[in-house]
């Protein structure tokens, strides 16, 4: 069975990616902070019948990635996709803007994504077969002010993904980023309206997007249908941008 390790899986995104994974049969390896978060997740996606590993972790701990993917290695033998989601975000002119909220909006965003990708590359490279999907953002592609160390992290993600793709394509493993535009959850609801509003106006598709929508073109990417995708950012924004 294909072996999926998703970041971020506790919530939002990350655990709508794990349920689409999970109906297409794949074994997880999940991993977010709050242990107590991802046994809930496990104990909801237990009907599918797949295989759940849960790693309790802060993405941005370098030791602990290697940790992680090893483990999952040792119980169950391979990883065929990983997804780089795990994610925080900063809303802070850049004057209001501290050394550690820099350090630490690169460190969980950015950091997390090359800590990952190292590990599990790896094991691609030895299985002659992988792909790495990191989660990006429009904001990423267009900047947001307000959120220059947010949109930084995010546009090195893009640039990673396209030299990672170069780097691991000639070995079977491609590396593409999606960048959503606004999708309600967590990370969201706390907006206060009127920004709410503004970002509605901009969305022709007048609605905001479910983390689902994001997760089923992650899992496109993942697919065999997309065996021709490498280095690309794919923007789920309902013509936001
Ligand atoms: P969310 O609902 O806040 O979920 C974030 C997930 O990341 C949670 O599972 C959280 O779990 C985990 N996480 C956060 N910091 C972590 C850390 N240091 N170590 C391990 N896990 C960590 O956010 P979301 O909206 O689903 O966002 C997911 C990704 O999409 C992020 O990269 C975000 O930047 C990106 N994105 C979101 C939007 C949007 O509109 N929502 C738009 C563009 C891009 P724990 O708290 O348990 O650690």
């Amino acid at each position: 069975m294909k072996v999926a390790l998703i970041t971020g899986a506790s919530r939002g995104i990350g655990r709508a990616t794990a349920e689409r994974f999970a109906r297409g049969g794949y074994n997880l390896a999940l991993v977010s902070r709050s242990e107590e978060s991802l046994n809930r997740v496990k104990e909801e996606l237990s009907g599918y019948g797949v295989d759940i590993l849960i790693f309790p972790a802060d993405v941005s701990d370098f030791k602990r990635a290697q940790e992680v993917v090893d483990t999952t290695i040792k119980e169950m033998g391979r990883i065929d996709v990983l997804v780089n989601n795990a994610g925080t975000t900063l809303d802070k002119f850049l004057l209001r803007t501290t050394e550690e909220d820099w350090d630490r909006i690169i460190d969980i965003n950015l950091k997390s994504v090359f800590n990952y990708s190292k590990a599990a590359s790896r094991y691609m490279l030895k299985q002659k077969s992988g792909v790495i999907i990191n989660v990006s953002s429009v904001v990423g592609l267009i900047g947001n002010a307000g959120q220059a160390s947010y949109a930084a992290s995010k546009a090195g993600i893009i640039a990673f993904t396209k030299s990672l793709a170069k780097e691991l394509g000639s070995r079977n493993i491609r590396v593409v980023a999606v960048a959503p535009g606004f999708i309600e959850t967590d990370l969201t609801s706390n907006l206060p309206q009127d920004i709410k509003d503004y970002y509605f106006q901009q969305i022709a598709l007048r609605r905001f997007g479910k983390p689902k929508d994001v997760a089923g073109v992650i899992y496109f990417l993942a697919s065999e249908d997309a065996n021709y995708i490498t280095g690309q950012t794919i923007i789920v924004d309902g013509g936001m941008i």
